[in-house]
């Protein structure tokens, strides 16, 4: 057991505070990732802030038609929330979709952004892992890579982001609002995590000193009709081995506005923007949708036993758009 100092700020700008200047603090929202990489001698932080006594759950409506979703909002609130039941459909079924009622019922928005790869090598530290200890190697690359990413590698690091949660917020062009000493900082959710290049340890563009506090989404009619599918090998609590969050709006036969993201295949919640451009303006046909899902994944580069990801990614994002366009 290593000790740590236990912070637990009233407010915001006392929450910041505490971290500024300590390069190994962390915030503790709901605990069902930081606590467990705790007790794995994964994470070992200095400082643990508790910022769950923050005012920062609440879901409120923004003037044009948008929400705003604090960062200590629970999953589960936030699936069972009406306006996002009714206006973003895709996010209730991806965070229903993701881990136990439990854990749901603890998880927060702005946890479930920080959370870590589930890559076994990770987990294991007995293992070489850039990510966990750069400089390593990476067990992986020569390891069994069923769970493993097709998109967004490198020769560093091939592990999945875990979410399901932030391939919905990618889809839906949600930005996320973070606070430090410095002031308030907005960044898109499709940037918000960066790929491993030659630095698999850093995994977001939050400074470390920097506290989400909520995440924006867009006013988007188009994602009234939204879905999520995830594609996995239990029914239940299990990490995606690929999920689509699409949304699509067709006129007269073609397509209008399309969103699609990908979760399972990718290092980071993928925009599959490459589908996007190949849809949007076309006739909205199935042959249209398989060229669509093809073009996304010609960059794929597998490894082995995760090759089977490249056909099921495509297979599903047919799928979810045959779905949506009728
Ligand atoms: Fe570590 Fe990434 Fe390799 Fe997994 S894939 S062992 S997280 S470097």
């Amino acid at each position: 057991m290593r000790s740590f100092a236990y912070v637990r700020p009233a407010d915001v700008p006392a929450a910041v505070a505490a971290v500024a200047g300590l390069p190994n603090a962390k915030f503790l929202g709901g605990g069902t990732n930081l606590v467990d990489l705790m007790r794995r001698d994964i994470e070992h932080p200095d400082t643990v802030v508790d910022v769950t006594g923050l005012p920062l759950d609440e879901v409120t409506e923004l003037p044009d038609g948008g929400l705003r979703v604090g960062a200590l909002v629970r999953n589960s609130h936030l699936a069972a929330h009406p306006l996002v039941r009714t206006r973003y459909p895709v996010l209730t079924q991806a965070v229903l979709m993701g881990a136990s009622g439990q854990l749901r019922n603890m998880a927060t928005v702005g946890g479930n952004l920080l959370q870590r790869t589930r890559c076994h090598y990770f987990q294991d530290t007995t293992a070489a892992c850039n990510k966990r200890a750069p400089g390593t190697g990476c067990a992986a690359l020569t390891g069994f890579t069923r769970n493993h990413a097709v998109l967004g590698t490198s020769e560093s690091c091939i592990a999945t982001h875990p979410s399901d949660l932030c391939v919905a917020l990618a889809a839906l062009d949600a930005v996320v609002e973070v606070e430090s000493v410095r002031g308030t900082r907005r960044i898109p959710a499709t940037e918000f995590h960066v790929p491993p290049g030659n630095t698999p340890s850093v995994e977001t563009r939050l400074a470390g000193d920097e506290l989400i506090t909520a995440v924006e989404l867009p006013h988007l009619p188009l994602a009234a009709t939204s879905r999520y599918r995830k594609v996995r090998d239990r029914a239940s609590y299990a990490f995606a081995l690929v999920s689509v969050a699409a949304a699509l709006r067709t006129e007269h036969g073609r397509v209008a506005e399309v969103r699609l993201a990908l979760g399972g295949v990718a290092t980071h919640p993928w925009r599959a923007r490459t589908a996007e451009e190949h849809l949007t303006g076309a006739p909205a046909t199935e042959e249209l949708f398989r060229e669509a899902a093809e073009a996304e994944l010609s960059a794929a580069v597998s490894h082995g036993d995760n090759a089977f990801k490249v056909g099921l990614a495509q297979r599903t994002m047919v799928a979810v758009l045959r779905q949506l366009g009728g």
